[in-house]
């Protein structure tokens, strides 16, 4: 059964101090039988110097495992498809990370032509901000791949996501740091092809979260669904091989 990862930081941590190196990522990919893993810059670094978008993609056109995801900066801009990145992160923008949104953001102008470019681009965004902001923002597109980390908990409360975002085709959900309950509460109300394995390296590991999936009381076609099949889907061709 082929596994992606599809949540994890890579590169240095200004505010950590730290980082996660390529080695890292690699060592836990291959205990866990990982074969392709998505990687975004921590937060911290990118609003520093955005400039760490291209040495993220640099280090995946040498890392085959690696699928790249652009950190989309304040400025909105849209992801740079045509350079190679598989998708974006959009991250608490101007807000405070993990703790509350700035809903100043959804009155830029250029929310709607970030929206509007991103639905031709079609490649998933890791979004994650408190529920009411992610609310308002997914109302305003029917079609951007919308990807929910943790399936929302560090945005409020899974289940209002769920509640929400149950009829919404767009929008995905990963399994990253929840709890097998809360993924089988969401497997349960909207099925498997919108739920994606994420490990959320360095705040979780892979070979821990791995386990959590393959242990879910649901079949190995499903499993397969969550572990790869569903990211491959929505990343389509833009892969890099
Ligand atoms: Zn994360």
């Amino acid at each position: 059964m082929e596994i992606i990862d599809s949540h994890t930081h890579w590169g240095p941590s200004v505010s950590m101090g730290t980082g996660v190196t390529t080695q890292e990522i690699l060592k836990q990919a291959e205990q866990s039988g990982v074969s392709g893993i998505v990687v975004f810059p921590f937060p911290s670094t990118a609003l520093a110097d955005e400039e760490i978008n291209e040495r993220l993609l640099d280090e995946a056109k040498k890392i085959k495992k690696f699928i790249p995801y652009y950190y989309i900066p304040e400025t909105m801009k849209p992801i740079p498809k045509e350079e190679g990145f598989c998708g974006g992160k959009w991250h608490w923008m101007r807000g405070i990370q993990d703790s509350s949104s700035n809903y100043e953001a959804l009155k830029d102008p250029r929310l709607e032509q970030f929206i509007e470019a991103s639905e031709k681009i079609d490649l998933p965004i890791v979004f994650e901000e408190e529920f009411p902001f992610t609310e308002a923002f997914v109302n305003k597109t029917k079609t951007l791949k919308v990807i929910i980390p943790h399936l929302g908990m560090l945005g409020g409360n899974p289940i209002d996501f769920l509640s929400a975002f149950k009829e919404r085709e767009n929008v995905y959900f990963d399994t990253a740091l929840a709890s097998p309950d809360t993924v089988m509460r969401f497997i349960e109300k909207i099925g498997h092809e919108r739920i994606l394995f994420g490990s959320d390296i360095p705040f979780g590991t892979m070979k821990w979260e791995l386990e959590k999936v393959l242990s879910l009381p649901i079949g190995d076609d499903k499993k397969e669904s969550i572990l790869s099949k569903n990211l491959e889907r929505l990343i389509g061709s833009n892969q890099i091989v």
